[in-house]
């Protein structure tokens, strides 16, 4: 299904697990026509659900591993945390935060009706993280922001990488840090587009 990402440098092993997760269950009923198509999609609140080969160069950004411990900014259809939870397997753990009650709920049951019972999902404000489960080996921001929120560095484990598109509505820069050293060491990614962090 998703072969052609590796035309956008996502390897086999992202792929794989893409293949895994069906888009079609993520997307909204009157949609699922389009559930294939690389393109963002539409999932109510003003929210979208990524472009396949946005998700699966996300993942690649991360370098996820076996027994990552994730922290997700933007649950939204849910999708991108549940391809992570194969990425990162039983001894990994994503938690994915969502603000938008509605959006929450429906993430959660189908997560959980799926039986990927390495994520978990929370209501709240991801400008301030998860201070419970920190640090975090990888965290990945789905929404753009104007800054690096600085919870999200402080949660972030020494040698980890934190994934966030930052701008404006306009122009949006996919950006990866990584905490090495207590140094934070900054690359830009390229152009993006995603919805604002509320
Ligand atoms: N990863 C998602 C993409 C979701 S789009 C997927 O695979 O479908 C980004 C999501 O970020 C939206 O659902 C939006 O409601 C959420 N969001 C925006 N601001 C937020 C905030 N401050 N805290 C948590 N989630 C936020």
């Amino acid at each position: 299904m998703y072969e052609h990402l590796e035309y956008y440098g996502v390897s086999k092993r992202v792929i794989e697990a893409m293949n895994k997760i069906d888009r079609k269950l993520f997307v909204p009923v009157e949609l699922r026509e389009s559930a294939y198509i690389d393109t963002p999609l539409p999932i109510g609140y003003g929210q979208t659900i990524s472009a396949p080969h946005m998700i699966g160069l996300m993942c690649e950004y991360l370098d996820l591993k076996e027994g990552d411990k994730v922290l997700e900014i933007g649950t939204g259809s849910g999708y991108n945390a549940a391809v992570m939870s194969l990425l990162v397997g039983r001894t990994g753990k994503i938690y994915t935060v969502e603000v938008v009650e509605p959006l929450y709920k429906q993430a959660k049951a189908l997560l959980e009706s799926l039986m990927l019972e390495n994520i978990k999902v929370f209501l709240s404000d991801g400008k301030s993280g998860l201070k419970e489960y920190a640090p975090y080996d990888k965290i990945t921001v789905t929404c753009y922001s104007k800054k690096i929120p600085p919870a999200l560095i402080e949660q972030l484990s020494e040698g980890g990488i934190l994934l966030i598109p930052i701008g404006n509505e306009y122009v949006q820069v996919l950006k990866r840090i990584r905490k090495q050293e207590n140094r934070i060491l900054e690359e830009n990614l390229g152009d993006v587009r995603f919805v604002p962090m509320v």
